[in-house]
Protein backbone atom coordinates (compact mmCIF):
# COMPACT_ATOMS: atom_id res chain seq x y z
CA UNK A 1 0.00 0.00 0.00
CA UNK A 2 1.23 3.38 -0.43
CA UNK A 3 0.87 6.65 0.89
CA UNK A 4 1.93 10.09 1.79
CA UNK A 5 4.22 11.36 5.02
CA UNK A 6 1.70 14.14 6.49
CA UNK A 7 3.84 14.43 10.01
CA UNK A 8 7.35 13.31 11.65
CA UNK A 9 8.04 13.10 15.13
CA UNK A 10 11.15 11.41 14.25
CA UNK A 11 10.12 7.58 15.36
CA UNK A 12 6.55 8.05 14.13
CA UNK A 13 5.20 9.45 11.06
CA UNK A 14 1.51 10.28 10.22
CA UNK A 15 0.72 8.73 6.96
CA UNK A 16 -2.11 9.57 4.72
CA UNK A 17 -3.15 6.61 2.64
CA UNK A 18 -3.81 6.58 -0.84
CA UNK A 19 -7.21 4.49 0.83
CA UNK A 20 -8.02 8.32 2.73
CA UNK A 21 -7.16 6.67 5.71
CA UNK A 22 -4.47 8.19 8.75
CA UNK A 23 -1.84 5.56 9.37
CA UNK A 24 0.61 5.33 12.17
CA UNK A 25 4.10 4.50 10.74
CA UNK A 26 7.46 2.85 11.60
CA UNK A 27 10.35 1.89 9.83
CA UNK A 28 10.76 -1.75 10.02
CA UNK A 29 12.52 -4.83 8.86
CA UNK A 30 13.56 -4.44 5.05
CA UNK A 31 13.53 -0.55 5.07
CA UNK A 32 17.19 0.59 4.33
CA UNK A 33 18.34 4.42 4.22
CA UNK A 34 19.28 5.00 0.72
CA UNK A 35 22.59 6.59 0.19
CA UNK A 36 21.63 10.14 0.69
CA UNK A 37 23.85 11.70 4.09
CA UNK A 38 20.80 12.58 6.04
CA UNK A 39 20.52 12.39 9.95
CA UNK A 40 16.61 11.48 9.16
CA UNK A 41 15.25 8.95 6.81
CA UNK A 42 12.19 10.39 5.70
CA UNK A 43 10.50 13.76 5.58
CA UNK A 44 7.09 15.42 5.34
CA UNK A 45 5.58 14.81 1.52
CA UNK A 46 7.92 11.54 0.89
CA UNK A 47 5.33 8.99 -0.61
CA UNK A 48 6.29 5.36 1.23
CA UNK A 49 4.92 2.15 0.85
CA UNK A 50 3.58 0.47 3.76
CA UNK A 51 2.56 -2.67 5.34
CA UNK A 52 -0.32 -3.39 8.36
CA UNK A 53 1.04 -4.53 11.22
CA UNK A 54 -0.37 -7.78 13.01
CA UNK A 55 -1.65 -6.19 15.98
CA UNK A 56 -3.21 -3.05 15.23
CA UNK A 57 -5.20 -1.95 11.96
CA UNK A 58 -3.88 1.79 12.49
CA UNK A 59 -0.26 1.10 12.92
CA UNK A 60 1.93 0.06 9.95
CA UNK A 61 5.52 -0.54 8.96
CA UNK A 62 7.51 1.60 6.15
CA UNK A 63 9.38 -0.56 4.44
CA UNK A 64 10.01 1.52 1.16
CA UNK A 65 10.30 5.26 -0.28
CA UNK A 66 9.36 6.07 -3.52
CA UNK A 67 12.03 7.74 -5.59
CA UNK A 68 11.51 11.30 -4.45
CA UNK A 69 11.12 14.08 -7.35
CA UNK A 70 13.12 16.93 -5.12
CA UNK A 71 13.66 17.25 -0.89
CA UNK A 72 14.76 20.04 1.03
CA UNK A 73 17.85 19.33 2.68
CA UNK A 74 19.54 21.39 5.50
CA UNK A 75 23.39 21.50 7.01
CA UNK A 76 22.38 19.70 10.51
CA UNK A 77 23.13 22.22 13.27
CA UNK A 78 26.08 20.30 14.00
CA UNK A 79 27.78 21.02 11.21
CA UNK A 80 28.73 17.57 10.30
CA UNK A 81 28.91 16.10 6.65
CA UNK A 82 25.20 14.89 7.34
CA UNK A 83 21.94 17.20 6.13
CA UNK A 84 18.45 17.38 7.59
CA UNK A 85 15.86 16.66 5.53
CA UNK A 86 13.44 19.27 5.80
CA UNK A 87 10.50 18.19 2.98
CA UNK A 88 9.97 16.19 -0.18
CA UNK A 89 8.33 16.02 -3.37
CA UNK A 90 7.74 20.35 -3.46
CA UNK A 91 6.02 21.85 -6.01
CA UNK A 92 7.12 25.45 -4.81
CA UNK A 93 8.05 27.51 -1.95
CA UNK A 94 5.81 30.15 -0.52
CA UNK A 95 7.95 32.92 1.67
CA UNK A 96 6.04 35.60 3.75
CA UNK A 97 7.91 38.33 4.14
CA UNK A 98 6.73 41.91 5.84
CA UNK A 99 8.49 45.11 5.03
CA UNK A 100 6.74 46.13 8.48
CA UNK A 101 7.03 44.54 11.81
CA UNK A 102 9.02 42.46 11.59
CA UNK A 103 10.94 43.68 8.98
CA UNK A 104 11.90 41.17 6.34
CA UNK A 105 15.56 42.25 5.05
CA UNK A 106 16.75 41.44 1.36
CA UNK A 107 19.12 39.55 2.01
CA UNK A 108 17.11 37.22 3.93
CA UNK A 109 14.67 37.24 0.73
CA UNK A 110 17.46 36.77 -1.64
CA UNK A 111 19.69 33.54 0.32
CA UNK A 112 16.10 31.77 0.36
CA UNK A 113 15.39 32.39 -3.55
CA UNK A 114 18.81 30.89 -3.84
CA UNK A 115 18.30 27.98 -2.00
CA UNK A 116 15.28 27.64 -4.20
CA UNK A 117 17.08 28.08 -7.09
CA UNK A 118 19.81 25.60 -5.85
CA UNK A 119 16.62 22.98 -5.30
CA UNK A 120 15.44 24.00 -8.62
CA UNK A 121 11.74 24.54 -6.20
CA UNK A 122 10.08 27.73 -7.71
CA UNK A 123 9.80 30.64 -5.28
CA UNK A 124 6.35 32.55 -4.43
CA UNK A 125 6.90 35.59 -2.49
CA UNK A 126 3.69 37.07 -0.27
CA UNK A 127 4.60 40.51 1.22
CA UNK A 128 2.03 40.07 4.18
CA UNK A 129 0.39 42.96 6.07
CA UNK A 130 -0.13 45.39 3.90
CA UNK A 131 -3.03 47.22 5.90
CA UNK A 132 -0.33 48.48 8.06
CA UNK A 133 1.69 50.15 4.76
CA UNK A 134 0.98 54.25 4.66
CA UNK A 135 1.11 55.67 1.09
CA UNK A 136 4.72 55.74 1.16
CA UNK A 137 5.26 52.60 2.42
CA UNK A 138 3.19 51.16 -0.48
CA UNK A 139 5.32 52.67 -3.03
CA UNK A 140 8.49 51.25 -1.54
CA UNK A 141 6.67 47.96 -1.26
CA UNK A 142 5.92 48.45 -5.30
CA UNK A 143 9.14 49.14 -6.21
CA UNK A 144 10.88 46.51 -4.22
CA UNK A 145 8.27 43.44 -5.22
CA UNK A 146 9.36 44.79 -8.35
CA UNK A 147 12.70 43.86 -8.83
CA UNK A 148 11.10 40.17 -7.98
CA UNK A 149 8.39 39.99 -10.03
CA UNK A 150 10.75 41.35 -13.33
CA UNK A 151 13.08 38.11 -12.15
CA UNK A 152 10.37 35.70 -12.70
CA UNK A 153 9.26 35.38 -8.95
CA UNK A 154 5.34 35.41 -8.18
CA UNK A 155 4.62 38.49 -6.05
CA UNK A 156 1.56 38.92 -4.02
CA UNK A 157 0.35 41.70 -2.02
CA UNK A 158 -1.85 39.95 1.13
CA UNK A 159 -3.82 41.44 4.74
CA UNK A 160 -4.96 39.05 6.80
CA UNK A 161 -6.86 42.01 8.15
CA UNK A 162 -8.41 43.18 5.06
CA UNK A 163 -8.48 40.05 2.95
CA UNK A 164 -6.56 41.29 0.43
CA UNK A 165 -4.63 39.01 -1.66
CA UNK A 166 -6.17 35.96 -0.55
CA UNK A 167 -8.10 35.17 -3.53
CA UNK A 168 -4.32 35.37 -5.32
CA UNK A 169 -2.64 33.16 -2.87
CA UNK A 170 -5.47 30.37 -3.13
CA UNK A 171 -4.90 30.74 -6.90
CA UNK A 172 -1.19 29.60 -6.55
CA UNK A 173 -1.65 27.15 -3.99
CA UNK A 174 -4.11 25.28 -5.98
CA UNK A 175 -3.47 21.94 -7.16
CA UNK A 176 0.06 22.05 -5.66
CA UNK A 177 2.29 20.81 -2.59
CA UNK A 178 3.77 24.23 -1.24
CA UNK A 179 6.53 24.59 1.72
CA UNK A 180 5.39 27.73 3.59
CA UNK A 181 8.49 29.72 5.04
CA UNK A 182 9.37 32.95 6.18
CA UNK A 183 10.75 34.91 9.81
CA UNK A 184 8.55 34.20 13.06
CA UNK A 185 5.82 37.09 13.47
CA UNK A 186 5.65 37.78 9.55
CA UNK A 187 1.91 36.05 9.38
CA UNK A 188 2.49 32.75 8.18
CA UNK A 189 -0.10 30.95 10.88
CA UNK A 190 -2.50 33.65 10.20
CA UNK A 191 -2.37 33.26 6.47
CA UNK A 192 -3.13 29.35 6.72
CA UNK A 193 -5.66 29.57 9.56
CA UNK A 194 -7.45 31.81 6.93
CA UNK A 195 -6.89 29.23 4.07
CA UNK A 196 -8.22 26.27 6.18
CA UNK A 197 -10.74 27.31 9.06
CA UNK A 198 -11.13 25.00 11.81
CA UNK A 199 -7.34 24.66 11.89
CA UNK A 200 -6.74 26.82 14.48
CA UNK A 201 -2.66 27.44 14.31
CA UNK A 202 -1.19 29.36 17.04
CA UNK A 203 -0.49 32.62 15.88
CA UNK A 204 1.75 34.79 18.14
CA UNK A 205 -0.45 36.83 20.37
CA UNK A 206 -2.68 34.25 21.28
CA UNK A 207 0.01 31.53 21.94
CA UNK A 208 1.05 33.46 24.94
CA UNK A 209 -2.14 32.21 26.70
CA UNK A 210 -2.06 28.91 26.77
CA UNK A 211 -5.36 28.49 24.85
CA UNK A 212 -6.81 25.22 24.68
CA UNK A 213 -7.96 24.16 21.31
CA UNK A 214 -4.92 25.81 19.40
CA UNK A 215 -2.43 23.63 17.03
CA UNK A 216 0.70 24.26 18.09
CA UNK A 217 3.21 22.61 15.33
CA UNK A 218 6.47 21.35 16.73
CA UNK A 219 7.18 18.97 13.89
CA UNK A 220 7.16 19.58 9.97
CA UNK A 221 3.31 18.99 9.17
CA UNK A 222 1.12 18.78 5.89
CA UNK A 223 -2.28 20.52 5.97
CA UNK A 224 -4.54 19.78 3.20
CA UNK A 225 -6.30 23.33 1.83
CA UNK A 226 -8.54 21.55 -0.43
CA UNK A 227 -8.27 18.51 -2.61
CA UNK A 228 -4.74 17.96 -4.04
CA UNK A 229 -3.65 21.39 -2.22
CA UNK A 230 -1.37 20.31 0.34
CA UNK A 231 0.85 23.31 2.69
CA UNK A 232 3.90 21.74 4.39
CA UNK A 233 4.65 24.05 7.61
CA UNK A 234 8.02 23.39 9.28
CA UNK A 235 8.08 25.56 12.34
CA UNK A 236 11.27 26.68 13.19
CA UNK A 237 13.21 26.77 9.85
CA UNK A 238 13.15 29.91 8.37
CA UNK A 239 15.81 29.41 5.84
CA UNK A 240 16.08 26.67 3.28
CA UNK A 241 19.39 26.30 4.05
CA UNK A 242 22.56 26.85 1.16
CA UNK A 243 25.45 24.44 1.10
CA UNK A 244 27.92 23.42 -1.53
CA UNK A 245 27.51 25.92 -3.59
CA UNK A 246 31.04 27.07 -5.02
CA UNK A 247 32.11 30.76 -6.02
CA UNK A 248 32.15 30.52 -9.15
CA UNK A 249 28.66 28.66 -9.48
CA UNK A 250 26.81 31.50 -7.31
CA UNK A 251 26.02 33.55 -9.85
CA UNK A 252 23.89 30.74 -11.42
CA UNK A 253 21.32 31.15 -8.60
CA UNK A 254 20.51 34.91 -9.94
CA UNK A 255 18.87 34.73 -12.74
CA UNK A 256 19.21 37.70 -13.82
CA UNK A 257 23.18 36.94 -13.47
CA UNK A 258 22.46 33.30 -14.83
CA UNK A 259 21.08 35.05 -18.46
CA UNK A 260 24.53 36.52 -18.97
CA UNK A 261 27.42 34.72 -18.08
CA UNK A 262 28.42 34.36 -21.28
CA UNK A 263 29.26 38.34 -21.70
CA UNK A 264 32.20 38.55 -19.29
CA UNK A 265 35.20 38.47 -20.64
CA UNK A 266 36.29 35.58 -18.04
CA UNK A 267 34.70 32.60 -18.44
CA UNK A 268 35.61 32.40 -14.72
CA UNK A 269 34.80 35.66 -13.37
CA UNK A 270 33.26 36.60 -10.03
CA UNK A 271 31.63 39.77 -10.87
CA UNK A 272 33.88 41.72 -7.93
CA UNK A 273 36.43 43.21 -9.76
CA UNK A 274 36.95 41.47 -12.85
CA UNK A 275 37.99 43.72 -16.10
CA UNK A 276 34.65 43.56 -18.47
CA UNK A 277 32.41 42.21 -16.83
CA UNK A 278 29.23 42.30 -17.70
CA UNK A 279 27.03 42.03 -14.46
CA UNK A 280 28.88 45.22 -13.27
CA UNK A 281 27.95 46.88 -15.97
CA UNK A 282 24.75 45.75 -15.15
CA UNK A 283 24.95 47.39 -12.14
CA UNK A 284 26.20 49.98 -12.83
CA UNK A 285 23.38 50.94 -15.25
CA UNK A 286 20.93 49.96 -12.91
CA UNK A 287 19.93 47.04 -14.65
CA UNK A 288 20.94 44.70 -12.27
CA UNK A 289 19.05 45.92 -8.79
CA UNK A 290 21.89 46.99 -6.72
CA UNK A 291 20.37 45.28 -3.22
CA UNK A 292 21.15 41.73 -5.21
CA UNK A 293 24.23 42.97 -5.62
CA UNK A 294 24.64 43.22 -2.30
CA UNK A 295 23.14 40.44 -1.62
CA UNK A 296 25.15 37.96 -4.20
CA UNK A 297 28.24 39.91 -2.70
CA UNK A 298 27.41 39.18 0.87
CA UNK A 299 26.87 35.47 -0.07
CA UNK A 300 29.79 35.52 -1.96
CA UNK A 301 31.84 36.42 0.75
CA UNK A 302 30.26 34.17 3.45
CA UNK A 303 30.86 31.29 0.79
CA UNK A 304 34.56 31.95 1.29
CA UNK A 305 34.85 31.96 5.13
CA UNK A 306 32.66 28.42 4.64
CA UNK A 307 35.62 27.02 2.46
P1 LIG B 1 4.00 33.61 12.16
O1 LIG B 1 4.97 33.61 13.29
O2 LIG B 1 4.67 33.90 10.86
O3 LIG B 1 3.16 32.38 12.09
O4 LIG B 1 3.03 34.87 12.40
P2 LIG B 1 1.58 34.92 13.07
O5 LIG B 1 0.56 34.42 12.12
O6 LIG B 1 1.64 34.31 14.42
O7 LIG B 1 1.38 36.51 13.15
C1 LIG B 1 2.21 37.33 13.97
C2 LIG B 1 1.43 38.58 14.35
O8 LIG B 1 1.15 39.37 13.21
C3 LIG B 1 0.09 38.28 14.99
O9 LIG B 1 -0.11 39.23 16.01
C4 LIG B 1 -0.89 38.46 13.85
O10 LIG B 1 -2.17 38.83 14.30
C5 LIG B 1 -0.25 39.61 13.09
N1 LIG B 1 -0.60 39.61 11.66
C6 LIG B 1 -0.54 38.57 10.79
N2 LIG B 1 -0.90 38.95 9.57
C7 LIG B 1 -1.20 40.27 9.64
C8 LIG B 1 -1.65 41.25 8.69
O11 LIG B 1 -1.84 41.00 7.49
N3 LIG B 1 -1.81 42.52 9.16
C9 LIG B 1 -1.61 42.85 10.45
N4 LIG B 1 -1.82 44.13 10.82
N5 LIG B 1 -1.20 41.96 11.38
C10 LIG B 1 -1.00 40.68 10.98
ZN1 LIG C 1 31.56 39.04 -14.47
Amino acid sequence: MKGTIIRSTGSWYEIAGDDSKIYKGRLRGKFKIKDLRVTNPIAVGDRVEYEHENTNEDTVSIHEIIQRKNYIIRQSVHKSAHGHLIASNIDQSMLVVTLAMPRTSAGFIDRFLVSGETFRIPAVIVFNKTDLYDEEGLAYLKEFSSIYSSLGYHCINTSVVTGEGMKEVRDVLKGKTTLISGHSGVGKSSIVNLLIPGLNLATTEISDFANKGVHTTTFSERFTVEENTYLIDTPGIKELGIFEIGNDELSHYFPEMRAMLNECKFNNCRHVNEPKCAVLAKVESGEIAASRYDSYMSMLLGTDNRK
